[in-house]
């Protein structure tokens, strides 16, 4: 099969083709796997992380890829959950140990033994993989293979830190970043809470002026003050800036929940603004979002369907990743990308 392969950590911006492409042996399911034709995977910024360092695969080569939709080709001997065919997605969670504190209380996403696809196990830039079934999922019938695949990162993940954010319809929400999973959450929030007013930080006027249309109530720079203070704010950036300019903002007792897997380092200085009676005063607080659980995807994946959320999206060929990779760093977002394999 073909498959687009990291060998080892680089810088994409000093190196632009950081992945290449191989032909090796389709994986073999083991007993309570399945083997999935892939179809489309999402290009989501964590292969960046992956790529440059910030959460780097423990062993190489790796294939990146976690919004994986694909067909059941075959089934390991112990797996029937699935029928030869069935249309299937695969996320973030590749596994958890199912033993441990977390994975018993519903938190599997916060397992010691938590492993990423396309990370700590092969993921889906490649024609086929191999996963457990009971991490797999149905995909509604409302999505083609290319919508679906973004739903599976930035629509679940965004869908966790609404979770996190703990609003109540009615409530002021502040989203800092507008790229492909803050869309997705204003979409959400505009479905779920109807009520709620809907403020958006972004550095481009495009950003702003796209998610007016979408709903917003108001759209302004990062630095600036919103006419309301805000219950809570979803940061989706990869930066600090936005975080500590964010935190000003919040009404006492107010959440500011970071929707990231790995900040990068590059204006980290900007921490150094942080002014305790300003950002974090008053009881505000700041939550990180880790990884997803397999209810974040199913519960995801079926309010997406019921209210027929169609992500837009850039398609690229396998071949193409890298292409894919370099114009997500560059910023150069006109919907989410992603791959499909033939
Ligand atoms: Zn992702
Ligand atoms: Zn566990």
């Amino acid at each position: 099969m073909k498959a687009m392969v990291l060998k080892n950590i680089c810088n994409i911006k000093e190196n632009e083709t950081p992945l290449y492409l191989i032909d090796i042996p389709k994986p073999v399911s083991k007993d309570d796997e399945i083997l999935v034709k892939v179809s489309t995977c999402g290009v989501c910024h964590t292969e960046l992380d992956e790529i440059e360092g910030r959460t780097p695969p423990p062993k190489f080569p790796i294939i990146l890829g976690h919004q994986v939709v694909g067909f059941v080709e075959e089934k390991g001997k112990n797996a029937n959950k699935f029928n030869i065919g069935d249309r299937i997605g695969i996320a973030w969670i590749f596994s958890a140990c199912g033993k441990c504190q977390y994975c018993l209380s519903g938190n599997e996403n916060l397992c010691p033994d938590f492993k990423a696809t396309g990370r700590d196990a092969n993921g889906g830039y490649a024609e086929y993989m191999t996963v457990q079934e009971d991490f797999a999922y149905i995909i509604p019938d409302t999505f083609n293979d290319l919508e679906a695949s973004p739903l599976l990162c930035a629509g679940a993940i965004g869908y966790r830190s609404l979770r996190l954010a703990n609003i109540k319809d009615g409530q002021n929400i502040g989203l800092t970043g507008f790229g492909a999973s803050a869309h997705l959450i204003l979409k959400l929030l505009k479905y779920k809470y109807p009520k709620t007013q809907i403020y958006i930080f972004a550095r481009s006027e495009k950003e702003r002026e796209f998610s007016k249309e979408l709903g917003a109530i108001w759209a302004g720079d990062t630095e600036e003050y919103s006419p309301e203070k805000l219950d809570s704010i979803i940061d989706t950036t990869p930066v600090w800036k936005p975080v500590v300019e964010a935190l000003k903002n919040l009404k006492p007792g107010g959440r500011l929940v970071i929707n990231a897997i790995r900040k990068e380092e590059i204006d980290k200085e900007y921490l150094l603004k942080l002014s305790y009676p300003t950002h974090l005063w008053e009881e505000k607080e700041i939550k990180s979002v880790a990884n997803v659980s397999r209810l974040d995807v199913n519960e995801f994946l079926n309010i997406a369907a019921e209210m027929q959320m169609k992500p837009k999206v850039e398609e690229f060929c396998l071949k193409d990743a890298n292409k894919a990779l370099v114009e997500l760093k560059m910023s150069k977002i006109r919907g989410a990308k992603v791959l499909r394999m033939n």
